[in-house]
C-alpha cells in the first residue's frame, strides 16, 4: 500500500470519531491535514521545531521532556507532524511512548505494516487532540479555523495562516486514491473520544 492510500484508508477509517461540524467532511479534514503536513503521509519523517528548542529561550518550554529525550522532544512527528509532547498528551500509551516509535519510513513495497501501525497510531493521537481541543475548547467550525489552529496552535487571533489554510482547502479538495475504502469501524477507537452516537431509531 502507498503512503497515500494506507493514509485514505485511515482518514476514512477514523472520520466518524472526529467530533467536526456538519458542514465539513470529517474524512477530508484529516486527508487535508495530512496533506499540509506529509503530502499525504510522503514525508512522515521527524522534523526538528527550533521554538522548542534551548531551555527557556524557546517560544515553547518542553524542560522535563528535553531531559529525556534532548532534541527528539523538538521534533513532530508522523503524517500529521504532531509534536512530541502533543504525542504524549493524547496517546493511551504515553508512559511508554518513545520518539522513536514514530521514525519509520514510509513504505517502497506493499503492505509495510511497520509504517501503517505508526500512522495509526498518530491519527488517533490527532484525532484526540482535535477533539479536545481544536474542535473542543476552541470551538473550530470550519475548515480554515481547524486548519489555522493544526498550525499555528489556534485560530482566534490576528496571524495570517492564510498560505497554510490555502493549502488545506486544496488538499481538502484532493480525492482519495482510487480503491481506497475505509476498514470495518469497529476496529477503531480513539482514547479519550467516546463513539459517536447510535443513530436513533
Ligand atoms: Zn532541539
Amino acid at each position: 500500500m502507498s503512503p497515500k492510500a494506507a493514509i485514505a484508508r485511515l482518514c476514512m477509517a477514523y472520520a466518524p470519531h472526529l467530533r467536526a461540524p456538519a458542514s465539513v467532511d470529517p474524512a477530508k479534514v484529516l486527508w487535508a491535514l495530512a496533506g499540509c503536513e506529509s503530502d499525504f503521509g510522503a514525508a512522515a519523517l521527524p522534523r526538528h521545531e527550533a521554538a522548542y528548542c534551548n531551555i527557556g529561550r524557546g517560544r515553547y518550554d518542553v524542560t522535563a521532556l528535553t531531559r529525556q529525550w534532548g532534541c527528539a522532544a523538538h521534533c513532530s512527528y508522523g503524517p500529521w507532524q504532531m509534536m512530541f509532547g502533543h504525542l504524549v498528551d493524547f496517546h493511551p500509551l504515553h508512559d511508554a511512548l518513545t520518539p522513536a516509535f514514530f521514525i519509520v519510513r514510509p513504505p517502497t513495497t506493499a503492505g509495510d505494516l511497520e509504517y501503517t501501525v505508526m500512522a495509526e497510531h498518530s491519527i488517533r493521537c490527532a484525532v484526540a487532540m482535535l477533539n479536545a481541543v481544536i474542535l473542543g475548547r476552541q470551538g473550530a467550525t470550519t475548515l480554515a479555523e481547524v486548519a489555522k489552529a493544526w498550525n499555528h496552535g489556534n485560530w482566534r487571533d490576528q496571524f495570517d495562516d492564510s498560505a497554510y489554510t490555502d493549502r488545506a482547502a486544496r488538499f481538502y479538495a484532493t480525492p482519495f486514491p482510487d480503491g481506497a475504502t475505509a476498514p470495518p469501524a469497529s476496529q477503531t477507537e480513539v482514547h479519550n473520544a467516546p463513539a459517536p452516537a447510535p443513530p436513533v431509531p
